[in-house]
């Protein structure tokens, strides 16, 4: 079990952390709608990468810090608690890169990914891949010095903010599925990309549909091997999914601390269902709390990329934020659709916890398949 005391050097980190965050946090919450709530983030995640607060374990050579994932952790509880807007969430790209890129790719983008002077997405799903990701169709023709790439992805987060995309195209038809893909660099600004917004049940339009028209990516732009594509998925989708980011569970406890509150403001404390209601909620959050530290554990001790039991967090996360939220419309009532509309929003965005990533069933035929190794069939 780790020892959850600060060490000497962790203690100053902290501090050195807490003092920077009370003179540079945004003193007001993100803005509603998309576009300035993007602006707004922006800016914040470069103030982030000017102090010194991104790639916090990252390697120095590539703008990281170097430090480890207990520091990771430690920068992820203090902003939650400092109720600073989250950190910007480009790991699950910025790690694979790490593992599979040639050095040439990790001078050139790692740098600007955690300065965020380059913003990327994920062009993973397609209309009909989704669960079945090893199932996608987008083309990618070899022709001379570089692909040709041709198809239609879906529910690509942000792309109509993002310069690059981590794209997974077929490159072998003939291969058997799982085998036929490459993971390529995308240059979100080349000729024949369109990114058409979809409008979410929040009302904001935060994935898009990307269509590909014989769109030329350049062969040094391949990570890894043409054809490692699907290995180099699983490792993203597993940073995506797990460790679970305790910065989340901090957030998840101040969401409970503001519910608490309100709920008190209105005499529900003394109410049997209301008390239930928090206290269920309460240990939700403290059951998350404790699986982020026992993935942490793992995370100290282990070398290699996440693996496929990261999946128990994404499920635990998925649940505990659906429960919240939840409990917040219960409490609040019909109220959450008057003035006052972000815990409702924040009840309808939670619906999505258990699909992106992977959805929640998807999750658990990971764990029956690969961690408890159940008979198939
Ligand atoms: C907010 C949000 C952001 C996203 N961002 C991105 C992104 O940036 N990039 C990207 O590439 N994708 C992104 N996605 C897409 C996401 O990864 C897919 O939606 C997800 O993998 C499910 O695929 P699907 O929507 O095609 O559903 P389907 O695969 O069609 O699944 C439909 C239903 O069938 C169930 N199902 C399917 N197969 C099985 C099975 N074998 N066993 C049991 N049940 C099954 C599923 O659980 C689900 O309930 C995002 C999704 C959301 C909601």
């Amino acid at each position: 079990m780790i020892d959850l005391a600060d060490t000497t050097e962790e203690a100053a980190f902290r501090q050195e952390l807490r003092a920077w965050l009370q003179d540079h946090a945004p003193g007001e919450p993100p803005p509603e709608t998309l576009p300035e709530r993007h602006r707004f983030l922006k800016a914040w995640h470069r103030r982030l990468h000017e102090g010194g607060w991104t790639g916090i374990s990252w390697p120095t050579q590539y703008g990281g810090r170097g430090l480890g994932v207990i520091e990771e952790s430690i920068f992820n509880v203090e902003l939650g608690h400092a109720e600073a807007p989250a950190g910007p969430h480009f790991g699950y790209i910025g790690r694979p890169l790490l593992h599979y890129g040639t050095e040439e790719q990790k001078q050139r983008y790692l740098p600007p990914m955690l300065a965020s002077e380059e913003l990327w997405c994920q062009g993973f799903s397609e209309p009909d891949a989704g669960s079945d990701l090893a199932g996608l169709s987008t083309r990618a023709v070899e022709s001379g010095e570089r692909f040709v790439v041709s198809g239609q992805k879906v529910w690509t987060s942000f792309a109509q903010f993002a310069d690059l995309c981590l794209l997974l195209a077929r490159t072998d038809p003939t291969a058997p599925k799982h085998a036929g893909i490459t993971a390529l660099i995308l240059d979100m600004h080349s000729p024949g990309v369109t990114v058409r917004p979809l409008a979410m049940s929040t009302g904001d339009a935060e994935f898009c549909e990307v269509f590909l028209d014989e769109v030329e990516v350049p062969k040094e732009n391949v990570v890894g091997n043409v054809g490692q594509g699907w290995e180099i998925a699983l490792t993203t989708l597993a940073y995506e999914r797990g460790p679970v980011d305790i910065g989340f569970q901090a957030r998840f406890e101040r969401f409970l601390g503001r519910l608490v509150d309100e709920a008190a403001r209105r005499g529900g404390k003394d109410d049997p269902a209301v008390r239930r209601t928090l206290a269920s909620a309460a240990v939700a959050v403290e059951v998350l709390r404790l699986q982020c530290l026992r993935s942490l554990t793992t995370r100290i001790e282990s070398a290699e990329p996440p693996g496929p039991e990261g999946s128990v967090d994404k499920l635990l996360m998925a649940a505990t934020e659906q429960q919240l939220t939840k409990a917040a419309l219960a409490i609040l009532g019909p109220e959450t659709l008057l003035a006052d509309q972000s815990w409702f929003k924040a009840y309808l965005y939670a619906r999505s916890a258990s699909v992106y990533g992977g959805t929640r069933e998807i999750q658990k035929n990971i764990l029956a398949s690969r961690v408890l190794q159940l008979p198939q069939g």
